[in-house]
C-alpha cells in the first residue's frame, strides 16, 4: 500500500463526511419533530459509516481502513443510543459481508467505537462542542485499532508499526472535521429556530406577543366556528397598573405584569391563545368555548389573581384585574367584531367599579 494510496484514501473519507454532514443539516430542517430528526441522523450515520466501508483502503490482503470510526463515536452524540445501535449495526452487517482476514477485528473495532460514542454522550456531553473534546474523542477512538491484535500479532505489529500514526491522525481528523461541520450546522439551524421563536415570543412574559395573536387570532375562531363549535376572546385589563409603576418602578410593574400573566396562561388549555397584547393588556382566543363556560374560565382567572400576593422587595402587594370578553359570531369580519366587543365590556368592568368580569351583550 502506497502513502498516495492512504492520503487519496483519506480525502475521499472526509468527502463523505461533509457530504453526510450537509444531508444531515437539510434533513434536520426539513424536521419538524424529534423523532423525524432522530430518524433522519440515523439514516445519515449510517449511510455514511456504510459508504465509508464501501470505498476502503487495503492495509494488507482483507484488511480494511476508512473513515467509519468518525460516524460511529459521533452517532450517540447527534441521534441517541437507537440511533448508535442502528449505525453499528448497518456497519456491522457491512463488514462482515465485506469478509476477509480483518472481518473479526473489524467488527471488534465497530463494536468499540460505538460503546465508546455511548459512553462519552451519556456520561459526559450529549454533544461536543469544544475542539479539545472532539480530538479528545477522536484519539480514544483509536482504541478500536487495538482489535488488529485480533489478527495473528506478527501481522497487527508489522501493520501498526508501519502505518499505525497515519492511521490514528486520520480517525481523529476525521472525527474533528464531522463534528466541527455537524455543529455549525446544528447551532446555526438552532440560531435561526431561536430567532423565529424570540419574533412570536413577549420577551417578558413568555406569552405569544401581538403580531402571533394579530395573525392567528382570527384563523383559529374560524376553523372552530367551521367545525360548529363557538369561539370566546376575553381581554384582561390589570387594574391601577400606573400605582404600581408609580410606587415601585417600571421594574416592579414588569414583576406584576409577569406574575399576572403566569396566572392567566395556567387557567388556559392548551389549545387556547393566550397573548400579551399591549402594556399590561392580555388577550385570549378559546376555541370551543361558549359563553357560560368562558364567564367560568374569567371568574376562575380573576379569583386567582385577586387571591395572589406578589413580593415587592419585602412588601407585600395585591393586585386585581378587570376582564371582558365576547364570543364570535357567524359572520365577514365576526373576530374583529367580537375582539372590540371585549374591549367595550373591559371598559365597562372599569367604569363599573373594575375587579369584575362583564360579558358583552352581542358580538
Ligand atoms: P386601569 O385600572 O384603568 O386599567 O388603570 P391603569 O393605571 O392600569 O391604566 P392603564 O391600563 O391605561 O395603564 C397602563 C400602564 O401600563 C401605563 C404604562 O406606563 C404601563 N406599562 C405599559 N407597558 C409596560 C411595561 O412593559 N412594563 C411596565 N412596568 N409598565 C408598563
Ligand atoms: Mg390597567
Ligand atoms: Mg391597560
Amino acid at each position: 500500500m502506497e502513502t498516495t494510496e492512504l492520503v487519496a484514501g483519506f480525502f475521499q473519507g472526509l468527502g463523505i463526511i461533509a457530504v453526510a454532514a450537509f444531508i444531515h443539516e437539510a434533513a434536520i430542517r426539513f424536521c419538524l419533530s424529534d423523532r423525524c430528526r432522530t430518524v433522519a441522523t440515523t439514516l445519515v450515520f449510517s449511510a455514511g459509516a456504510v459508504s465509508s466501508m464501501s470505498l476502503p483502503i487495503e492495509l494488507a490482503p482483507g484488511i480494511l481502513f476508512d473513515l467509519r470510526h468518525a460516524f460511529l463515536v459521533l452517532v450517540a452524540s447527534y441521534g441517541g443510543w437507537v440511533a448508535t445501535i442502528i449505525t453499528a449495526i448497518a456497519a456491522l452487517s457491512f463488514r462482515i459481508w465485506q469478509g476477509g482476514a480483518g472481518a473479526v477485528p473489524g467488527v471488534v473495532g465497530i463494536l468499540v467505537s460505538a460503546s465508546i460514542g455511548l459512553c462519552f454522550a451519556y456520561f459526559y456531553a450529549r454533544r461536543p462542542a469544544h475542539r479539545l473534546e472532539i480530538a479528545a474523542l477522536g484519539i480514544v477512538s483509536n482504541v478500536a485499532l487495538f482489535s488488529l491484535f485480533l489478527l495473528p500479532w506478527s501481522t497487527a505489529i508489522t501493520i501498526l508499526g508501519k502505518i499505525g500514526g497515519p492511521i490514528a491522525l486520520a480517525n481523529v481528523v476525521g472525527v474533528l472535521v464531522a463534528a466541527e461541520i455537524l455543529n455549525r450546522n446544528t447551532s446555526q439551524y438552532a440560531r435561526e429556530r431561536d430567532l423565529a421563536a424570540q419574533a412570536r415570543i413577549d420577551a417578558l412574559t413568555g406569552l405569544a406577543n401581538r403580531r402571533v395573536f394579530d395573525e392567528h387570532g382570527s384563523a383559529l375562531a374560524e376553523a372552530a366556528i367551521r367545525l360548529g363549535q363557538s369561539c370566546a376572546i376575553m381581554v384582561v385589563d390589570i387594574d391601577h397598573f400606573k400605582r404600581v409603576n408609580d410606587t415601585f418602578g417600571h421594574l416592579g410593574g414588569d414583576d406584576v405584569i409577569r406574575r399576572v400573566a403566569a396566572v392567566v396562561a395556567e387557567n388556559a388549555r392548551p389549545g387556547d391563545l393566550v397573548a400579551r397584547y399591549g402594556g399590561e393588556e392580555i388577550a385570549l382566543v378559546f376555541p370551543g368555548q361558549d359563553a357560560a363556560n368562558t364567564q367560568l374560565v374569567a371568574d376562575r382567572i380573576r379569583n386567582a389573581v385577586e387571591a395572589m400576593t406578589i413580593d415587592m422587595r419585602g412588601i407585600a402587594i395585591k393586585v386585581t384585574i378587570s376582564v371582558g370578553f365576547s364570543v364570535v359570531g357567524n359572520t365577514e369580519g365576526a373576530f374583529l367584531m367580537a375582539l372590540q366587543a371585549a374591549d367595550n365590556a373591559l371598559y365597562d368592568a372599569k367604569a363599573a367599579g373594575r375587579n369584575r368580569v362583564i360579558a358583552a351583550l352581542a358580538a
